[in-house]
């Protein structure tokens, strides 16, 4: 109740409203737990309206677990279990229907399948100069595209493909690629296996991994998101591999939210670590790097200078520090497509600073962030481990 965390949250921010602050969502949260207050559209809203990025949590002197808080919560609402006990007025049932759309958004959302036939799609119509076209008049699904134009059919990574094998001594590591591995971000995959490779490991990319289940997570599906994660700890579990290396942030906290048997790290992280004296010598690029920091690496992974030691490793780039890395994005998973203006408004101050520092690259070891900035820049996103390829 002391307010601490409210002026560092993003959506307080925008409407000034408590109930799109941390302490008023804990706040509605309580009130349907103790059956005084009715799950009704409003409240539903509020609490749907939460980015997760747990910018409160990280300041709470209390250390109040807020992230898991609102997990719990939405999947209570997804579950109805609400609706017995509210004692106020009017059309007090959940919204069922909106909860139950959600529930299938994100499944939907969380193949790797779906995506690449999306880009497939998109390839087409780029093919036939029509990308413009897409972006234009596609709705918000347009908009959120980002500005590349793909120039390759999803790229289909073999089931069970060791990437170019190394001596009997090599070590072998799993690359989890997530739900865009084949599509949007298989640029960033190619570049992991270039670099892993070069660094000696077999990358092990095994085809029946599933989506690590964030969406599910944080979109009240609980279930579904503890099943997706186990299974991946089986996928992973059996192939004798020294580390599971994760490509995307999101991914590598949500899989970490349990014990595995296999150490799982996020690829900037781990590639950071390694020592130099252990890199071939990478040429000089003189460019001008912005970082973009997503939530997910800063407060759930808790590794904010991964990205920077990794790109120390290139001699002679300039790391541009970026102001706006306090602030989410608004990208936050499938935020950018179900509150769109909101998505805008909190990605606004990125783009006037981007605009303004001109950097020559702009990376962030996030997929959803980087698509999201990039389709407002117009301008490519790229992951780090991509700028280390790049002098391969
Ligand atoms: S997680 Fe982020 S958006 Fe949600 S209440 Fe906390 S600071 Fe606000
Ligand atoms: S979550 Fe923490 S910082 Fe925010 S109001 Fe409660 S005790 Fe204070």
């Amino acid at each position: 109740m002391c307010g601490i965390c409210v002026p560092y949250c993003p959506t307080f921010a925008l409407s000034r409203n408590e109930a799109d602050g941390p302490r008023g969502r804990i706040s509605l949260a309580l009130g349907l737990a103790e059956g005084t207050l009715a799950a009704n559209p409003d409240v539903v809203a509020h609490l749907d309206g939460c980015l997760t990025c747990r910018a409160c949590e990280s300041v709470c002197p209390s250390q109040v677990q807020y992230g898991a808080l609102i997990d719990e919560v939405r999947g209570a609402l997804a579950q109805n279990v609400f609706s017995a006990t509210t004692s106020l007025n009017e059309s007090t049932q959940p919204k069922a229907a909106q909860h139950r759309w959600t529930l299938w958004r994100n499944r939907i959302f969380s193949q790797r399948q779906t995506f690449g036939r999306l880009w497939a799609v998109l390839t087409f119509f780029e093919r036939m100069h029509l990308g413009g076209f897409i972006r234009r008049f596609g709705g918000r699904f347009g908009q959120a595209l980002p500005p590349q134009t793909p120039s390759r059919l999803p790229r289909r990574f073999r089931p069970n493909q060791v990437a170019n094998l190394q001596p009997a001594n090599a070590k072998k590591v799993g690359l989890f690629i997530g739900c865009t591995g084949e599509s949007l971000n298989s640029d960033a995959v190619r570049a992991s296996i270039r670099v892993l490779n070069a660094l000696g490991y077999a990358v092990e990319i095994p085809k029946v991994q599933v989506c690590c289940g964030a969406m599910h997570q944080h979109g009240g599906d609980l279930e579904r998101a503890a099943a997706l994660r186990a299974e991946n700890r089986t996928v992973f579990g059996g192939a004798d591999l020294t580390a599971l290396l994760v490509i995307g942030t999101a991914c590598a906290g949500e899989l970490l939210r349990e014990a595995n048997s296999v150490p799982v790290i996020e690829i900037t992280d781990f590639l950071a670590e390694i020592p130099d004296a252990e890199w071939s010598p990478l040429p000089p690029n003189p460019a001008r790097v912005a970082i973009h920091l997503p939530c997910s690496q800063t407060r759930m992974l808790k590794q904010p200078a991964s990205t920077e030691r990794l790109l120390q490793k290139i001699p002679g780039l300039k790391i541009v520090p970026l102001a706006t890395n306090n602030r989410c994005c608004g990208a936050a998973g499938l935020h950018l497509l179900m509150y769109p203006e909101q998505a805008d408004t909190l990605r606004t101050p990125k783009l006037i600073e981007l605009n303004e520092l001109k950097p020559d690259f702009v990376v962030s070891a996030n997929i959803g962030c980087a698509t999201h900035i990039a389709a407002g820049l117009g301008a490519p996103v790229v992951h780090p481990v991509e700028l280390v390829a790049m002098g391969l």
